[in-house]
């Protein structure tokens, strides 16, 4: 069994996004600055936005977080939003979710200008993924995983593939970016009947869901793995979806919680905010 370490590949990753930046600003580029917006103080969101604004720093990106109070309006998280597509020091936008609920969601992540939304959620992006043309930006979860996947020279091409989950950040972009580079994929969910079966089966399984459920001794010879869970398990602890003790026997690679698709979300993220469009 191959640990997929994506906390030694995310550091290659940034490594090669702070060299691209440097190239990029030697030729004459702009340098790419990232603006993030939160809304509220929930502590979670306030240490992810920390933390974009720290790897931004490294990778030579400009960033600036936007703190706006948790009853701003709509129209004026609106009004903020087109300020930044106007302005052109500004090369990427991201919104922390979650937003407070008078606020919809759809309408603000619909609001800004697709050639700067790093996380790839406007409608355009996720269009362009869905119909198979190249988005300016891809999501940075299923990004990271498929950088991740490549790192390992694993071969996605023609394998059966499993994606646990069909959320819009994570387990349907996953799904597109797989079918996009020819694999067959299954889309399982709270409906899907037989998980075990289809796991066991699968060449590729991309787990997001949140709770353990790849539990199975028995998967694939050679299978691939991969943990997209992250939450507090009974004890405190965190852990992923995935059973590592009982799969990593028999799988061919599989990812671990802490130190998998976690820091490759980060250095995926940072990729996007080192592209410039406008
Ligand atoms: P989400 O929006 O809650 O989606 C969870 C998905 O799991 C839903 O599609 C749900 O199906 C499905 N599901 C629930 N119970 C199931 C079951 N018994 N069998 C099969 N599918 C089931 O979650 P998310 O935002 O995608 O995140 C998923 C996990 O990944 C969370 O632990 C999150 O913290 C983690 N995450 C990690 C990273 C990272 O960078 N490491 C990034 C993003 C998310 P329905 O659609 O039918 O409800």
């Amino acid at each position: 069994m191959i640990l997929l370490d994506g906390k030694k590949i995310s550091e290659k990753i940034l490594e090669r996004v702070r060299n691209k930046v440097v190239e990029d600003i030697g030729k004459g580029g702009k340098t790419p600055c990232l603006t993030v917006i939160i809304v509220g103080k929930d502590p979670a969101s306030q240490i992810y936005v920390r933390n974009k604004k720290i790897a931004a720093e490294k990778v030579g990106i400009k960033s600036n977080i936007i703190e706006l109070p948790k009853n701003i309006t709509e129209d004026n998280l609106l009004k903020t939003i087109q300020e930044l597509n106007n302005d052109n020091s500004v090369t990427g936008i991201l919104v922390q979710l979650p937003l407070p609920e008078h606020i919809n969601k759809n309408h603000i992540i619909q609001a800004i200008l697709p050639q700067k939304d790093v996380d790839g959620f406007t409608p355009e992006n996720i269009g362009k993924l869905a119909a198979g043309m190249t988005p300016y930006f891809y999501p940075a979860t299923p990004q990271g995983i498929i950088m991740l996947l490549n790192e390992y020279n694993i071969k996605i091409e023609g394998a059966d593939a499993l994606v646990i989950g069909r959320s819009n950040i994570v387990g349907r972009p996953m799904s597109q970016m797989l079918i996009n580079l020819n694999a067959t994929v299954t889309t399982a969910h709270s409906f899907t009947k037989d998980l075990e079966d289809k796991i066991k089966t699968a060449d590729i399984v991309i787990s997001a869901v949140g709770k353990k459920i790849v539990r199975c001794k028995m998967v694939k010879k050679n299978s691939v793995i991969v943990d997209v869970g992250i939450f507090k398990d009974a004890n405190g602890k965190l852990t992923g979806d995935v059973d590592f003790d009982y799969v990593s026997p028999s799988c061919g690679f599989i990812s671990p919680v802490p130190g998998g698709v976690g820091p490759m979300t980060i250095a995926s993220l940072m990729f996007n905010a080192s592209m410039v469009y406008v």
